[in-house]
């Protein structure tokens, strides 16, 4: 028996996790899969981060109206890491405007590394708020008068989205903030090219502090769901951000969210994500769902080799890709995967 129509991608519903229907099934199967995937290793610094179980392995879906069908280790926590770029991205759009944002840092794709120093020659701005300069610049531009407020602030914000009050992880944040020279060396040479409005080692620290924020994969598919939904957290019916911020902050996630994998990631998953080192990934089906995935080990650009597969095992499945002019599948629930 196929799935009732309304179970088919574009307007499609979604079912709570308990519910053995169909997605369900699906996102399981894959999961279990993927289990059997060795490839990759898991970041060797912070050894807190090396350290946890390199098999565990989670994926969530949630769409604009709150319902959220997961599977796998949904209850484990990782750090956000680089994730947390795009969310403080579109709170400083939100803050200051896109003209005021574009005057610190740019939105060409870097083609490089995230933890490379990629700065225009010009003007000395980041190329995008994705990378590290980028992330920096744009950390140093967060409301709060210092930097333990615009911590509260970050924290706070990132609650909201996921719609449950989430924590620190002090372990990986005084690890990473110990092993930090290189952001420290970013900082300090923004800062020199006057692309930098505060001290460098407060927004190193800010910024690895915002990175080290603890999430489930269900907390990413509800921001990613606030963020689908135009900025309006789902369940809380809180319009956190503007929908010309989310449109702005998609299209930066679409062109350069995915490191120095962008072009790939956009030619064979198709929808806007970003991903972060402890193995998180976000991507955003816009107007429709936020798809999370999360498993520690990474490929050599620094994103989940299992947490790329499941998301983009969920967007062919539900043809999410959105530059596929093709009339949206007829989703095939009997499909072998699913047994
Ligand atoms: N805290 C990490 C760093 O800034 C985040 C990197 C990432 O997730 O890409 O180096």
């Amino acid at each position: 028996m196929g799935p009732p129509a309304a179970l088919r991608a574009g307007q499609f519903r979604l079912y709570a996790a308990s519910m053995p229907l169909p997605l369900h099934s699906f996102l399981a199967s894959q999961t279990d899969r993927l289990r059997e995937v060795r490839r990759g290793e898991p970041m060797a610094e912070p050894p807190s981060m090396s350290s946890g179980d390199p098999e565990r392995c989670a994926v969530a879906v949630a769409n604009c109206e709150g319902d959220v069908v997961s599977a796998g280790d949904v209850g484990d926590e990782f750090t956000i890491q680089s994730i947390s770029k795009a969310i403080a991205y579109a709170y400083v759009l939100e803050e200051l405007g896109h003209e005021k944002v574009h005057e610190f840092v740019d939105v060409e794709p870097s083609g490089e590394a995230y933890h490379v120093i990629s700065v225009e020659d010009s003007s000395g701005r980041p190329d995008n708020p994705m990378i590290n300069a980028g992330a920096l610049v744009v950390h140093s531009l967060l409301p709060g008068g210092d930097q333990d407020e615009r911590s509260a602030l970050v924290l706070d914000l990132f609650s909201r989205l996921a719609g449950r009050q989430l924590s620190v992880d002090e372990t990986v944040f005084e690890e990473e903030l110990r092993a930090g020279h290189r952001n420290l060396a970013i900082a300090h040479l923004l800062r020199a090219e006057n692309d930098l409005p505060d001290d460098p080692h407060d927004v190193v620290a800010g910024y690895t502090r915002q990175c080290a924020i603890r999430v489930t994969a269900v907390d990413l598919a509800m921001m990613g769901a606030t963020l689908a939904n135009c900025g309006t957290q789902p369940v809380t019916g809180e319009q956190i951000f503007s929908p010309d911020v989310v449109r702005q902050t998609l299209s930066v996630m679409l062109t350069c969210g995915m490191y120095d994998d962008a072009g790939d990631w956009v030619s064979g998953v198709g929808i806007p994500a970003k991903s972060g080192v402890a193995g998180g990934i976000l991507a955003v089906a816009p107007g429709s769902l936020g798809v999370a995935a999360w498993s520690p080990r990474l490929d050599g650009h620094g994103t989940s080799v299992r947490g790329r597969e499941l998301v983009r095992q969920v967007a062919m499945k539900l043809g999410l890709h959105l530059l596929d002019g093709r009339p949206e599948p007829e989703v095939d629930w009997e499909a072998s995967e699913m047994k």
